[in-house]
């Protein structure tokens, strides 16, 4: 089946980048969320990121113009029903994700994919509640998504070779790479990444270094362009707290406990750059950090 029409649910700093390759690539995008602002946030943030583009030269002004005028947004879920595929990118909780699935499914054509860019979630697991597992695969979009090459496609243990093999010629038609992943927790980026960063925030908890030290010395010593807890604000803490946990739970093993200290900071509602204050303090304008 050929993919012209894709839905996507959650118009988040995920949702709106993957609107925005898509778009850029030829396809009609429609942009879902519970949420108004978020969904007015996403169309301005694509068409600032999009101006960005065009003043560096790598598109033109009528690409621009033209890869805009193929997103369009809703409130109503329902109206993702005639899409071609549909790639889930709400908030990382089971729960959300399931209820999503349960309220799309009967709106849905036969033949159109099923997709989350869930960065842990078993696949197999969100795959054998709906009616298609074999339509349904794990597509995992990189933050920010416009500037990263890779994407992760994961099977579930019941997706099907087509529904694998059309996803693929979907990244090759985005202009970037893909890798195959098992369907085991967190996959393989963040299977190594958010582990890392867990540990950063231990190393701050116990009191080896401050939010400065540890991010420059992950730059300047291990050559990272973006120190851990620097790019722990940008991922979202609230994220990367749920991956520890799926982590934690799905592979029940003990090095995988979420900091104390990473929950503190979820818990305060202080989860990175999004909500303006997480490691570091962004509402000032130049980031100071918390600790
Ligand atoms: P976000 O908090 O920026 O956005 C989530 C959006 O989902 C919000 O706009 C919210 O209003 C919306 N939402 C919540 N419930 C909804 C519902 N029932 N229906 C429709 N919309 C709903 O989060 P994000 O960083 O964009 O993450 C989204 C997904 O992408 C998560 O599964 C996350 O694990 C994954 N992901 C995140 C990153 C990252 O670096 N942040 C990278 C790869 C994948």
């Amino acid at each position: 089946m050929a993919i012209e029409t894709v839905g996507i649910v959650g118009a988040g700093q995920m949702g709106n980048g993957i609107a925005h390759v898509f778009a850029l690539a030829g396809y009609r995008v429609l942009m879902n969320d519970v949420s108004e602002p978020s969904l007015a946030k996403a169309i301005d943030t694509i068409d600032k990121n999009m101006e960005r583009q065009v003043s560096r030269g790598k598109i033109s002004a009528e690409d621009k113009a033209a890869a805009l005028s193929r997103i369009a947004t809703t409130l109503t879920l329902a109206d993702l029903g005639q899409t071609d595929l549909i790639i889930e990118a709400a908030t990382e909780k089971e729960t959300v994700k399931q209820q999503i699935f349960d309220a799309l499914l009967p709106h849905l054509k036969p033949e159109t994919i099923l997709t989350s860019n869930t960065s842990s979630i078993s696949i197999t697991r969100l795959a054998s509640r709906t009616d298609r597992p074999e339509k349904f695969m794990g597509f995992h979009f990189m933050n920010p998504v416009p500037v990263m090459q890779l994407v992760e496609l994961i099977r579930g243990i019941a997706t099907d070779a087509p529904t694998y093999a059309a996803l693929h010629e979907v990244v090759k038609k985005l202009g970037k790479t893909a890798a195959s992943a098992e369907d085991f927790p967190a996959f393989i980026v963040n299977r190594i990444l958010v582990p890392m960063i867990n540990e950063a925030v231990y190393t701050l908890y116990e009191g080896v270094g401050n939010v400065k030290s540890i991010d420059e010395s992950m730059k300047l010593g291990a050559n990272h362009p973006m120190g851990p807890l620097e790019l722990a604000d940008f991922i979202g803490l609230d994220t990367c707290l749920a991956i520890m946990n799926v982590l934690y739970d799905g592979l029940a093993d003990t090095k995988y406990r979420p900091c104390p200290l990473l929950t503190k900071y979820v818990e305060s509602g202080w989860l990175g750059r999004k909500s303006g204050r997480g490691f570091y303090d962004y509402r000032s304008g130049t980031p100071v950090p918390t600790r």
